[in-house]
């Protein structure tokens, strides 16, 4: 049988979420995705009327397909954690069953169970502010929807996770290294995200044999990185300054993405993997 993936994260065609969907597609797994309620019907008609298609295409020539779409707000938890106000908001509103806990649910309904899972999202209202101008309120949603939104979705999904099952992440260096730009407590989140991979790998392989990692990927243009304002600077600097001068491209974090969660990764867990074209490793800009 082939394996199962549930993809939180895509909402559009240009983000690294995207690129892994197309790469466990191409390796053989079955895609589900996740999608944040306020984007969904806008990706859903989109997917409907074709605008994809072309960035669907996998190396075979055949299209990639999305089994299903779940709307999903990985800030809530359960049903009980969502404030009135969002439950009146007319997006909101206009879909079900998009906490955590009610997504799981559903999936487990559907499929009863998945073999992979990937988290590829994140969101920090003050981002563009320096840390010293961040608001406590900045910050915790910061951390809210960027780091717990991962310890929650592996909570509630490893239950219907099959053993041997693998997850993964998505990581910026700016949470180990001084990233001007990436604020609002964004650093602090990534770096949180990090130090979970590695508790988590411990809690969720001893108990289910299921590995997690976290891909610490290089800049992209992708439509949360232009919403910080500095990701063409990014890219410039990593074309000038890493080991290797070439463009990064989604695809090759997707690859890597599906690397990890197969059985040739079998004994990898807890890691931070570099995806980045070297850049990591320099010390100064050149
Ligand atoms: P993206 O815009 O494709 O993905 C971010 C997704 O998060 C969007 O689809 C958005 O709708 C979703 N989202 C935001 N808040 C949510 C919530 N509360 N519940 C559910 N979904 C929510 O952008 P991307 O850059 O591909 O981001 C994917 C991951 O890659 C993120 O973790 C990001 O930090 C990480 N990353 C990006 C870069 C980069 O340069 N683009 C570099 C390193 C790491």
């Amino acid at each position: 049988r082939g394996k199962r993936a549930f993809i939180a994260g895509v909402a559009d065609d240009n983000g690294y979420g995207w690129a892994i969907a197309k790469s466990l597609a191409a390796a053989g797994a079955e895609i589900l995705v996740g999608t944040w309620v306020p984007a969904l019907n806008i990706f859903e008609s989109s997917l409907r009327r074709g605008k994809f298609d072309e960035s669907r295409k996998l190396p075979d020539g055949s299209l990639m397909e999305i089994t299903k779409v779940y709307p999903l707000d990985a800030v809530y938890d359960t049903l009980e954690d969502v404030p009135e106000d969002v439950k009146a908001n007319k997006r909101y509103a206009g879909s079900s069953k998009w906490t955590v806990q009610e997504a799981a649910e559903s999936v487990k309904q559907d499929f009863g169970t998945i073999d992979i899972l990937v988290h590829s999202l994140a969101n920090g209202p003050e981002v563009t502010k320096p840390l010293l101008e961040t608001s406590r309120k900045g910050y915790l949603a910061a951390i809210s929807a960027s780091s717990y939104s991962y310890v929650s979705l592996l909570k509630h999904f490893i239950p219907i996770m099959n053993p041997g099952g693998a997850s993964i992440s998505l990581t910026y260096i700016a949470s180990e290294r001084i990233i001007p730009g990436y604020g609002g407590g964004m650093s602090s989140a990534k770096a949180a995200l990090e130090s979970d991979t590695r508790v988590l790998a411990f809690e969720a392989g001893r108990r289910h044999k299921i590995r997690v990692n976290t891909i610490s990927a290089g800049p992209l243009g992708s439509r949360a990185a232009k919403a910080i304002g500095f990701i063409d600077k990014m890219i410039d600097y990593s074309y000038a300054n890493a080991p290797l001068q070439k463009e990064l491209s989604a695809d090759e974090v997707g690859n890597t993405a599906a690397f990890l969660v197969s059985p040739l990764a079998s004994a990898i867990t807890g890691a931070v993997v570099y995806v980045d074209n070297g850049l990591n490793a320099m010390g100064v800009g050149v």
